[in-house]
């Protein structure tokens, strides 16, 4: 543990001497007052231990990891049939492209770009009010972090919707094509407001630990996902969970994971370990340069891949 904890600090000094930092997320106005000299990092183990270091503790909105979050939920309600609607392949492309889908008939190539993830949102709406889906999901997150303080912050959501051209963009295509079942503000109102879950680097940690843990939460083995399942949505993670920043992630960090614009990242020890961290500058795939850098840095030193 006294290992670990060196190492989490070391992840932060690297992290503090970094001349580069990338570049925080414009697009949406909330986002873009964040300052890019933060850095925390956090780890759970599979005894439930959670230890941290540098900005370990400053609640952020996870974005787009919270399409894994959804997408273990809406797997659970309506298993494989969400295949019909939505791939598994990686897009190469940025996470808000429109171009696939209408090379594609529009059904999106996975559901960790936008335009999946809306379909994944859509598909939970099928059998929930938006209000009640909205508290599904959060209460499916705050039941696996173990935490019933995680919430949504509202100004980021509004922020988001306010601006939300794009999104909006992606989901009327997708209505057009016949792969949205609900009125497209409708969809988009749970999407937005899923991406301004807020947690930190800690509860994030802990929220994964289902997909380090073969879908269970640690140490009393409560089973939140099926195992087969968790397997499944890591393996997309690995693929698809960084746009097409994924083989480059892959290539230097070798975890399943998965970012988000806030600056986040959440990955997967198999067996050992669930971690989140957090810097808001981005790369020019939009995931977190820091955070990646920090990964890097662990997953060496602890000598943690999926490849070994
Ligand atoms: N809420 C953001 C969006 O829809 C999420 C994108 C991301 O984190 N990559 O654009």
């Amino acid at each position: 543990m006294d290992k670990l904890q060196t190492v989490l600090d070391g992840a932060i000094d690297l992290a503090r001497a970094s001349e580069e930092r990338g570049q925080v997320a414009h697009y949406i106005p909330e986002l873009a007052e964040a300052d890019p000299k933060k850095a925390g990092i956090a780890i759970t183990l599979e005894n439930g231990e959670t230890i941290g270091a540098g900005d370990w503790q400053q609640p952020n909105t996870i974005q787009s990891i919270s399409k894994t979050f959804t997408l273990a939920l809406c797997l659970g309600t309506m298993g494989d049939n969400l295949w019909t609607r939505v791939g598994r392949e990686p897009s190469g492309s940025s996470f808000d492209s429109i171009l696939q889908l209408e090379h594609e008939n529009g059904i999106p190539r996975n559901p960790f770009v936008n335009a999946g993830a809306i379909v994944v949102t859509d598909a939970i709406l099928a059998t929930y009010q938006p209000k009640e889906a909205l508290g599904e999901i959060v209460r499916f997150v705050q039941g696996l972090a173990g935490d019933d303080q995680i919430y949504i912050d509202g100004k980021v959501a509004q922020s988001e919707k306010a601006t939300g051209h794009r999104n909006r963009a992606l989901a009327h295509y997708l209505a057009s094509c016949g792969n949205l079942q609900n009125p497209v503000e409708h969809t988009l109102g749970v999407y937005y407001n899923q991406c301004a879950l807020t947690m930190d680097c800690a509860q994030l940690s802990r929220a994964g630990r289902f997909l380090a843990f073969a879908g269970t939460l640690g140490p009393n083995r409560q089973q939140m996902v099926s195992k087969k399942r968790a397997r499944r949505i890591a393996a997309i993670m690995l693929t698809c969970g960084h746009y097409d920043g994924s083989g480059d992630f892959a290539y230097r960090v070798g975890l399943p994971a998965k970012s988000g614009v806030s600056g986040m990242i959440m990955a997967a020890v198999p067996g050992i370990a669930s971690i989140a961290v957090w810097s808001p500058g981005l790369d020019r795939a939009g995931n977190s340069y820091i955070g990646t850098k920090m990964l890097e840095y662990v997953t060496n030193k602890m000598d943690w891949t999926v490849f070994s």
